[in-house]
């Protein structure tokens, strides 16, 4: 098989049955125009040995997941290469819980893991939010008069919006979802798909956003 191309799953489980076939697909996609030691730059001085390559000029040994998405994966090769199937044909988001769940490992490693797809996916596209991003959720429509906090109005459409601000607290880009309620499972995918596990987030502290802290670095 030179490059797996279709969106059915079971002919993909067929073609990449375990670890050992998704290293190999691995090693010749990476090294389809011959190898280039990532350290010395050398081409020519080099030994393959099963899916990695040997550089005799600097000493350098590189595997197939060395620079890729797969590099120390721990919950295996194949689980990691389903995962970025399912998200890369998927028209719906996946959740991390979903993913999770699915493949047998944490929502923790599912949630870092598919981050680490998405931003590989859509680097040229988007960049995820970083740094100092505070999160609100808010309701559209008029106001309630002498209403402070959630709305709990069923007729109001609810929203969930993340601003990221410069160090002089400016605004510098905003991601906006449309909500159906306030749980944790309706305010986490903005979080999943749209900011960085690194960023310093601010929330109004509602019990929602507590699953969240596991993961984020949440204030
Ligand atoms: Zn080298």
């Amino acid at each position: 098989m030179s490059e797996f191309i279709g969106v059915n799953i079971l002919n993909f489980v067929k073609e990449l049955p375990n670890d050992d076939a998704c290293k190999a697909y691995l090693t010749k996609i990476k090294w389809r125009d011959g190898f280039k030691c990532t350290k010395c730059g050398n081409t020519k001085e080099c030994e393959k040995s099963g899916y990695k390559y040997h550089c005799y000029s600097c000493d350098h040994v590189e595997s197939a997941t060395a620079n890729t998405l797969f590099h120390k994966v721990k919950f295996g090769l194949h689980k990691a290469f389903c995962i970025v199937f399912e998200m890369s044909t998927s028209s719906k988001s996946l959740s991390s819980i979903q993913v999770g769940k699915r493949y047998g490992i944490s929502q923790t490693t599912s949630w870092f893991f598919m981050q680490k797809v998405r931003k590989s996916m859509e680097s040229s596209k988007k960049h995820f939010l970083s740094e100092l991003v505070h999160v609100d959720e808010f309701t559209v429509g008029r106001k309630e008069q002498d209403k402070q906090g959630r709305s709990y109005d069923p007729k109001k459409k609810k929203a969930i919006i993340a601003v990221e601000l410069t160090d002089k607290h400016r605004v510098k880009r905003v991601y906006v979802k449309s909500i159906d309620d306030y749980s944790s499972k309706s305010l986490i995918p903005i979080f999943e798909e749209h900011i960085d596990t690194s960023a310093k987030i601010f929330t109004d502290k509602w019990r929602g956003y507590e699953p969240l802290k596991e993961i984020c670095n949440i204030t």
